[in-house]
C-alpha cells in the first residue's frame, strides 16, 4: 500500500506541467490581489477571461459580482438539469502575515480562507470539462461574498439555480493534511445565527449605584447566564455553541452607562436546536435584565442554515475519493461548527460539499488567521476529485 505522501506525489506529478503551473499561478495571482465581498471585480474579470478563452459565454454580474458559465454542445440533451459547480471568490478583511512571497499586496485584505484556491481549482476544472462530452451538463458558478455577506442568496435570487438539478462544491481545509478528504452523508457544517443584545438602564454616578440600575453588571450576568443555554437547555447529544463576541459599553471610569451592547453567534446542526435557540436566549436575556432592574432587547438574525449533504451525492465523493486517494484517506463523519453559504444551494437541490485537506508542513495555519496558507498540492488533489465527482453526478442525473 502506498503512503499518503506517495499517493499525493504521484497524482501531482501526473498532471500535465502546464496544468499544474496554471493552478499555482492562478492561485498566487488571486492571492496577491484579494477582494472583499461584492467587490470581486478584478477576480471576476480574470474568471470571465479564462472562461471566454474556453469558448464559453460567461454571464457576469450574477448576484452583483459573480460569474456563471453554461457550456453548450456535447452529447447531452439540452433539457437535462445542469449540475452547479460552485467556487467562492471573496477574501477577508485582515492584514496578511504569512510571509509568503506572493502575499497580499493590499493591507487589510487577505485570502485567509482559501477561496483563491477554489477559483484556481474551478478554472482548471472548467478547462478539463470543456473537453468532455458531458460539458453541457454543468454550470460553473464563481460566487461572490461567501463570508457572511449573502453571496449565495444573491446568486440564487439572480437565477443561478434555474435549470439546476444538483450542486457540488469543495473547501480547502487546513484541519486535514494534503491527501485527506473530509465529508459527511448529512450535515457537514453548522447553522450560523447572529445576535445583538442591547442592555438599557437609567445610567448614573459610579459612586451611587444604589440610585440607578447597572447595565454593566446586568450585561456581565447575561454573558454568564447565556453559558447555560448549551450546558443546561440543549441535549448533550446535540452540538451547539453560544458565543458572545463583543461587549461595548461606557465612556468613563466613574459613570454607570445607560447602555451596553453585546453581539455574538450561535451554531447548531439540527432544525430543532436551531429553532429553540432564539427563544431560550430571549428568555434568559429578558429575565436576567429584569432581575437587575434594567431592560434588554434581543435582535436575532439567521445567517446560514446548516450545510447538509445528500447521502447519494456524498457517496459519490466517498467512492471517488477512495479510488483517487485510498479509503484510509477519506473521513466520512467530518463535522465542523463553521458555517457556509453553500447551504443555500443544498437546501434547494441535492448535492455535496466536501473538504480537501490542505494543511501545510510546519506550524498550524488556521483559516481566517493572518498566517493562513495552504499546501498547494491540495489544488491538484481538489481539482482531480472535483472532476471525478462532477462526472459521476452527471451520470446519475442522466440515469
Ligand atoms: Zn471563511
Ligand atoms: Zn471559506
Amino acid at each position: 500500500m502506498r503512503t499518503r505522501e506517495e499517493t499525493v506525489a504521484r497524482l501531482v506529478g501526473g498532471l500535465p506541467g502546464r496544468e499544474w503551473e496554471s493552478l499555482v499561478a492562478t492561485r498566487r495571482d488571486l492571492h496577491r490581489h484579494p477582494e472583499l465581498a461584492f467587490e470581486e471585480r478584478r477576480t471576476a474579470g480574470v474568471v470571465a477571461d479564462r472562461l471566454r478563452r474556453l469558448g464559453f459565454a460567461p454571464r457576469e454580474g450574477v448576484g452583483r459580482t459573480g460569474v456563471t458559465a453554461d457550456p453548450a454542445g456535447g452529447a447531452a440533451s439540452g433539457r437535462a438539469p445542469r449540475i452547479l459547480l460552485r467556487a467562492d471568490m471573496d477574501a477577508l478583511p485582515l492584514t496578511e502575515a504569512s510571509g509568503a512571497a506572493f502575499a497580499s499586496a493590499e493591507p487589510g485584505r487577505m485570502h485567509a480562507c482559501g477561496h483563491d484556491g477554489h477559483v484556481a481549482i474551478a478554472l482548471s476544472l472548467a478547462e478539463r470539462l470543456a473537453r468532455s462530452p458531458e460539458a453541457s451538463r454543468f454550470r460553473f458558478l464563481f460566487q461572490p461574498a461567501e463570508e457572511g455577506a449573502g453571496g449565495a442568496e444573491a446568486c440564487a435570487a439572480d437565477g443561478a439555480l434555474e435549470g439546476v438539478g444538483a450542486a457540488l462544491g469543495l473547501h480547502l481545509w487546513n484541519q486535514l493534511p494534503v491527501g485527506k478528504i473530509g465529508v459527511n452523508r448529512g450535515a457537514l457544517m453548522a447553522a450560523v445565527d447572529e445576535f445583538e443584545i442591547r442592555v438599557e438602564g437609567p445610567g448614573g454616578h459610579g459612586a451611587a449605584p444604589h440610585e440607578t440600575a447597572d447595565s454593566i453588571v446586568a450585561a456581565a450576568r447575561i454573558v454568564e447566564a447565556l453559558q447555560t443555554v448549551v450546558s443546561r437547555e440543549i441535549s448533550p447529544l446535540e452540538p451547539a455553541v453560544v458565543t458572545v463576541g463583543t461587549i461595548h459599553g461606557g465612556s468613563a471610569f466613574n459613570v454607570i452607562p445607560a447602555e451596553v451592547t453585546l453581539t455574538g453567534t450561535t451554531r447548531s446542526f439540527s432544525d430543532a436546536v436551531g429553532k429553540a435557540l432564539p427563544e431560550k436566549i430571549a428568555r434568559i436575556v429578558e429575565g436576567t435584565a429584569a432581575a437587575a432592574g434594567v431592560r434588554a432587547r434581543l435582535d436575532y438574525k439567521r445567517v446560514n442554515r446548516a450545510t447538509v449533504n445528500d447521502p447519494a451525492y456524498a457517496d459519490f465523493v466517498i467512492a471517488e475519493a477512495a479510488r483517487l486517494l485510498g479509503a484510509e484517506n477519506v473521513e466520512t463523519d467530518t463535522r465542523t461548527l463553521g458555517g457556509e453559504d453553500m447551504s443555500v444551494y443544498l437546501a434547494r437541490v441535492p448535492g455535496c460539499f466536501f473538504f480537501v485537506g490542505s494543511a501545510p508542513e510546519g506550524p498550524h495555519r488556521p483559516h481566517h488567521s493572518p498566517v493562513f496558507d495552504i499546501d498547494e498540492r491540495a489544488l491538484a488533489i481538489g481539482m482531480l476529485l472535483f472532476e471525478r465527482v462532477a462526472l459521476a453526478a452527471a451520470k446519475r442525473l442522466s440515469a
